[in-house]
C-alpha cells in the first residue's frame, strides 16, 4: 500500500513527539511492506512567525490532497498576546473547518501497568474503556457574534452557541456507529435544563436513536458528566457532545489515563482526509527538554492505519508495542511514580521501535488476522 501523509509537527513538543510518530510509521511501513510519503507543512506560530499567518494556504491545499494528516500541536507564550485572528490556536479551528472534521474521536484506556499514576483509586479506574465523541466544528468556538462590545456605556463580550440540526445529527449518528461496535451504549450529554440548543440536541439523539435499537440511549446533564466520570468511569462506552463540553470532558477522561501525554485523538469528516493528533497541546513548560511522553501521538498515527487506511494487524502491532513497553517499567517523566527511573522522549521513541520489530510479535498479531 502507498499512502501520503501530511505531516503538522507545530509548536513547542508538537514537533519532538510528530518525529516519533513518523520513525514508528517508518518503521511499521518496512515491516508490513507499506510505502508511506511524508510531506511536512507549518502551522501554528511557527507559521505565523514564517508565513504571517498561522494556516498557510500551501499547507492546507497539502492536507487537502493528502490520504491523511498526522498534527503535532500549536501554541505557546510567544504568540499569546497576538490578536486573536493571528494566533495558532485559530489555525486548527480554521483546519477543522476547511477539512470539515465534524467529529473529533478520543478513546480513553486503561492501562493497568501505569494505573499507579492515576490521581484516582485503581478500583475506579481499573477496566476503563471508553470513547468521547466531540462536536468539532460548531457549537461557541465557531458561532458568531464573537466580539467585545459596549452595551449602555460598560465593556462586554459575546460568544454564540450555534448549532443547526442536521450537525448535531451527523455527530450523533457516529457515536451511534461506533457505539453499535463496541459495548452498544451511547451517552449523550447536553444541559437541556438550561440550553434550548441542549433541548434540540437531545431531541435529535432520541430521533437518531430509533434507528438502532441494538443500542441504549441515555441523557446527561454536563455537570453530572463530569462527576460520573471520576466517580464511576466505566459505565461509559460511548460519551458524545457539543463542542466545549467535549473540549472540557475529554481532557478531565485524560486523568483517568494517568497523562494528556497517553491521549490520542482522530477526528472524522464526511468526504476529505482525516486528521490525527495528540489531546494535549505543545506543554511549553517542558518543550525541547527531550522530555515529552510520545505516546499519545504514536497512538494517533496508530489510528490512522486502522481508520484512514484500514491497516488493523499494523495499528494493533504498534498499540502492542506500546503496551509492552509500558509493562516493562518505561516511563516518561509525566507517567514516572515518585522516586522511580524516566526516559526520554527519544528514549521512548526507540524502544516502542524496538517493541515493533519484534518479530515473534508481529507473527503472532499477522496470524490472527489471517
Ligand atoms: P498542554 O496540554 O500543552 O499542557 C498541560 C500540561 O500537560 C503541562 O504540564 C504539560 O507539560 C503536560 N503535558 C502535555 N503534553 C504532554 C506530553 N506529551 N508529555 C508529558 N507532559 C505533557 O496545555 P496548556 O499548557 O494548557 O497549553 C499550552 C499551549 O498549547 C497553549 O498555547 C495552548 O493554546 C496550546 N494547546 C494546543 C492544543 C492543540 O494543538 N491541539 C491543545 C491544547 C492546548
Amino acid at each position: 500500500m502507498e499512502k501520503r501523509i501530511a505531516v503538522l509537527p507545530g509548536d513547542g513538543v508538537g514537533k519532538e513527539v510528530t518525529r516519533g510518530a513518523v520513525s514508528i510509521l517508518e518503521a511499521a511501513g518496512e515491516l508490513f511492506g507499506h510505502k508511506f510519503h511524508f510531506s511536512y507543512g507549518a502551522i501554528g506560530g511557527e507559521a505565523i512567525d514564517d508565513h504571517g499567518t498561522p494556516l498557510p494556504e500551501h499547507t492546507l491545499n497539502l492536507c487537502k490532497t493528502s490520504d491523511a494528516v498526522l498534527l503535532g500541536a500549536v501554541g505557546g507564550p510567544k504568540w499569546d498576546r497576538l490578536p486573536g485572528h493571528i494566533r495558532p490556536e485559530k489555525g486548527l479551528l480554521k483546519i477543522r473547518k476547511e477539512l470539515g472534521l465534524y467529529a473529533n474521536v478520543r478513546p480513553v484506556q486503561y492501562y493497568s501497568s501505569i494505573s499507579g499514576v492515576s490521581p484516582l483509586r485503581k478500583d475506579v479506574v481499573e477496566g476503563v474503556d471508553m470513547v468521547v465523541v466531540r462536536e468539532l466544528t460548531g457549537g461557541l468556538y465557531f458561532g458568531k457574534p464573537s466580539e467585545r462590545t459596549f452595551q449602555k456605556g460598560e465593556a462586554a463580550a459575546v460568544d454564540t452557541l450555534f448549532y443547526q440540526k442536521k450537525e448535531i445529527e451527523r455527530v450523533i449518528r457516529y457515536a451511534f456507529e461506533l457505539a453499535s461496535t463496541r459495548k452498544g451504549k451511547v451517552t449523550s450529554v447536553d444541559k437541556a435544563n438550561v440550553l434550548e440548543s441542549s433541548r434540540m440536541w437531545r431531541e435529535t439523539a432520541e430521533e437518531v436513536a430509533k434507528e438502532y435499537p441494538g443500542v441504549q440511549l441515555e441523557h446527561m446533564l454536563v455537570d453530572n458528566a463530569a462527576m460520573q466520570l471520576i466517580k464511576n468511569p466505566r459505565q461509559f462506552d460511548v460519551l458524545v457532545t457539543e463542542n466545549m463540553f467535549g473540549d472540557i470532558l475529554s481532557d478531565e477522561a485524560s486523568v483517568l489515563t494517568g497523562s494528556l501525554g497517553m491521549l490520542p485523538s482522530a477526528s472524522v469528516s464526511e468526504e476529505g482526509p482525516y486528521l490525527y493528533e495528540p489531546i494535549h497541546g505543545s506543554a511549553p513548560d517542558i518543550a525541547g527538554m527531550d522530555a515529552a511522553n510520545p505516546i499519545a501521538m504514536i497512538l494517533s498515527a496508530a489510528m490512522m492505519l486502522r481508520m484512514s487506511f484500514g491497516l488493523y494487524a499494523e495499528a494493533e502491532a504498534i498499540e502492542n508495542a506500546v503496551k509492552q513497553v509500558l509493562d516493562a517499567g518505561s516511563r516518561t517523566r509525566d507517567i514516572a511514580l515518585f522516586g522511580s527511573g524516566t526516559v526520554s522522549t527519544s528514549a521512548m521513541i526507540e524502544e516502542i521501535k524496538a517493541a515493533l520489530l519484534d518479530n515473534e510479535a508481529i507473527y503472532n498479531i499477522m496470524g490472527a488476522y489471517a
